[in-house]
């Protein structure tokens, strides 16, 4: 797999590079913005249009340390802005994705959503897909289910 294009940068919480961009310290091509949220064009799209919509909450790193209120913002964005960045990109689909903690893809620290489109035969493949084996969804299940009645 190809090294990140800022793999090599170094992010830290308070001050990455989207704390600076929500400061006004960086510059950004932003697409929209309310109280709690800013939305601007990735700097390496998969495809123009591509947009981050980031909280403006610069205390957090990711899905697991935002709050709900703070959550519930970025979503609001991310559905008002979706389908106009379809139809700007004349987009045949959208994918809404985040990555969490590096090794789900995560770069900068700071809790953001891509919105990108897609176009048929743009040559992305999804996920790849595995099976369970016998009893292994029903583990799982109950496992998740637990650690959710004791939190
Ligand atoms: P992550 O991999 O953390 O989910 O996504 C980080 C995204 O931020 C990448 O897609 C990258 O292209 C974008 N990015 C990194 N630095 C900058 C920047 O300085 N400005 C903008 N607009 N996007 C950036």
């Amino acid at each position: 797999m190809q090294p990140h294009p800022f793999a090599n940068r170094t992010v830290r919480m308070n001050n990455c590079i989207f704390c600076k961009i929500v400061r006004g310290e960086i510059p950004a091509a932003k697409i929209y913005e309310d109280e709690t949220t800013l939305a601007f064009l990735d700097i390496q799209p998969v495809h123009p249009g591509h947009t981050l919509v980031v909280s403006k909450n610069t205390a957090t790193k990711n899905i697991f340390d935002i709050s709900p209120e703070d959550w519930l913002a970025v979503s609001r964005t991310v559905r008002k802005l979706a389908g106009a960045i379809e139809k700007a990109t004349a987009a045949d689909g959208i994918n809404i994705l985040m990555n969490n903690r590096a090794h789900a893809g995560q770069v900068i620290e700071h809790p953001h959503v891509h919105i990108i489109p897609r176009f048929a035969n743009d040559g992305f493949e999804h996920w790849r897909k595995s099976t369970y084996q016998d009893g292994e969804a029903q583990a799982m299940q109950e496992k998740i289910r637990a650690l959710l009645a004791n939190a």
